[in-house]
């Protein structure tokens, strides 16, 4: 949308406030409202003046004066404030010299889409997430995951603990791992994600999709994939919109890598593909339809898969997630079949549909810091010819250990994904896409969680040693 097609907007349908947002390096969405009269061809020019060190990993209090401009083409109303208001997303720019600022999310996803073009690859990426999340409500849930025994296995068992009976009838839940596709009342969700996908569609969101997933409480809304930035905007309306609906149910939905115990946890599917002059790059006559290009991409990926994880699954919890049989990979390998590696290449008929799908980052990650960071890890295999060897068509949970020896992992832990990106980040440097002072920033911001998990006691230790 055009400058002045938004004021246009802003008359015609009695805007009364201007929602101003932008995203934190931790992925959380941030809002100021403006007064919409005060909305003019200028304040969309010249932005607004904010102070960007309250905003953690930004600047310092003594160089804190920051700019937010927002970009047009991002403008939707709000569905849920009771005051009609417009909100526009902004990237951050430096006030002095108009230059994007280096930390911001927002300005690295357009950074990365420019470099994409300027390395003559290919001129456009597309984005596919699949978010799934939790949906918990307040009084029958909020208690499992505390009080389900350490002991307790996945197999059902759980429910026979002392959580059974502060939970009430549980007749109509699925069990672990039991969610795939019951209807209801088994599936108790269908009017809330009905809600949450016609509010999206309200609000111009391509969505096409919704059902209960595999875990208990757990559910996926299919968003149609688009292009990196705006695809990483529309994340973050995406998120949004379920947390808000959710909590006009008076339920709480959380994208949290792995909130129980002994069930799948939530990942963030991302399905890639690039274009070069109105043509699929990824589709060719090699393993699963793939081009060449398309595999030294998965070469990229598996090969920066490490360093990648401390944005693709940037919680301490996301590596709860990444354990062996949930769903979730832990072998840095790929594969057309099974969905127990780090990437699959869904089946498809149409080349223009042909994608590589990243199975291992989960809906804790910053997209735009996420969606970038892959596609500099993939144009980096590209560039460099990465071979990602053989795949591997096997379930690799079951791979008896004598053949799991030698086959790559992705990180343990949040404070191993930090090491590995402080290690391994010259391909995210290319093209000044994302800057030395940026990563420094983040992985502080990133060591800060490590240590405050490190050092806070587990309810595990208590079960294991407060008798000892
Ligand atoms: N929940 C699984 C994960 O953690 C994915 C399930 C699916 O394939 O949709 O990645
Ligand atoms: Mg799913
Ligand atoms: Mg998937």
């Amino acid at each position: 949308m055009s400058k002045d097609a938004v004021l246009a907007m802003i008359k015609d349908e009695d805007i009364a406030y201007v929602d101003i947002r932008f995203t934190d390096p931790r992925g959380a969405l941030q809002h100021v409202t403006m007064v919409a009269d005060l909305v003019d061809e200028d304040f969309l020019e010249e932005g607004l003046m904010f102070d960007g060190s309250s905003i953690a990993g930004w600047k310092s209090i003594e160089a804190s004066d920051m700019k937010l401009m927002p970009d047009t083409d991002s403008a939707y109303i709000d569905p849920f404030y009771a005051e009609k208001t417009l909100c526009l997303h902004c990237s951050v720019v430096e006030p002095d010299t108009g230059e994007a600022y280096e930390r911001d999310p927002r300005g690295t996803a357009e950074k990365a889409e420019a470099y994409l073009k300027a390395s003559g690859i290919g001129d456009a990426s597309y984005f596919g997430p699949e978010a799934e999340f939790f949906i918990f409500d307040d009084v029958k849930y909020s208690v499992a995951p505390n009080k389900v025994s350490f002991e307790v296995d996945a197999d059902h068992a759980a429910w026979n603990t002392d959580a059974d009976f502060e939970m009430g009838n549980l007749g109509h839940r699925p069990t672990f791992k039991g969610g795939y596709f019951p209807v209801n009342p088994r599936d108790d969700g269908q009017d809330i994600r009905s809600e949450m996908l016609s509010t999206m569609k309200r609000i111009g969101m391509k969505v096409d999709k919704h059902h209960h997933e595999v875990a208990t409480s757990q559910h996926e809304l299919g968003l149609i994939f688009g292009s990196l930035t705006k695809q990483a905007d529309e994340l973050q309306k995406f998120k949004y919109i379920i947390h808000n609906v959710a909590h006009a149910y008076g339920r709480s939905a959380t994208f949290m890598p792995k909130p129980i115990k002994g069930d799948n946890g939530s990942g963030m599917h991302v399905n890639m593909s690039i274009w070069k002059d109105g043509k699929p790059l990824f589709a060719g006559d090699k393993y699963a339809d793939l081009s060449q290009e398309a595999l030294y991409f998965i070469g990229g990926i598996l090969t920066h898969a490490k360093a990648l994880n401390a944005f693709t699954n940037p919680s301490t919890n996301s590596y709860k997630r990444l354990i062996p049989g949930f769903e979730a990979p832990v072998l840095r390998a790929y594969s057309a079949r099974n969905r127990s590696g780090c990437v699959r290449i869904p089946w498809t008929e149409s080349p223009k549909a042909k994608r590589v799908e990243a199975r291992f980052p989960d809906p804790a990650a910053n997209p735009y810091l996420c969606f970038s960071a892959l596609l500099m890890a993939g144009l980096d295999g590209i560039k460099n010819k990465i071979d990602p060897g053989e795949a591997m068509d096997k379930n690799l949970y079951d791979l008896p250990p004598e053949e799991l020896e030698g086959i790559p992992t992705v990180c343990g832990s949040l404070r191993e994904a930090v090491e590995a990106l402080k290690a391994d980040h010259e391909f995210l440097l290319a093209g000044d896409v994302f800057t030395k002072s940026q990563i420094e920033g983040y992985l502080e911001l990133k060591m800060d969680e490590v240590v405050a998990y490190e050092h806070t006691p587990h309810p595990v230790e208590y079960s294991l040693y407060y008798s000892c």
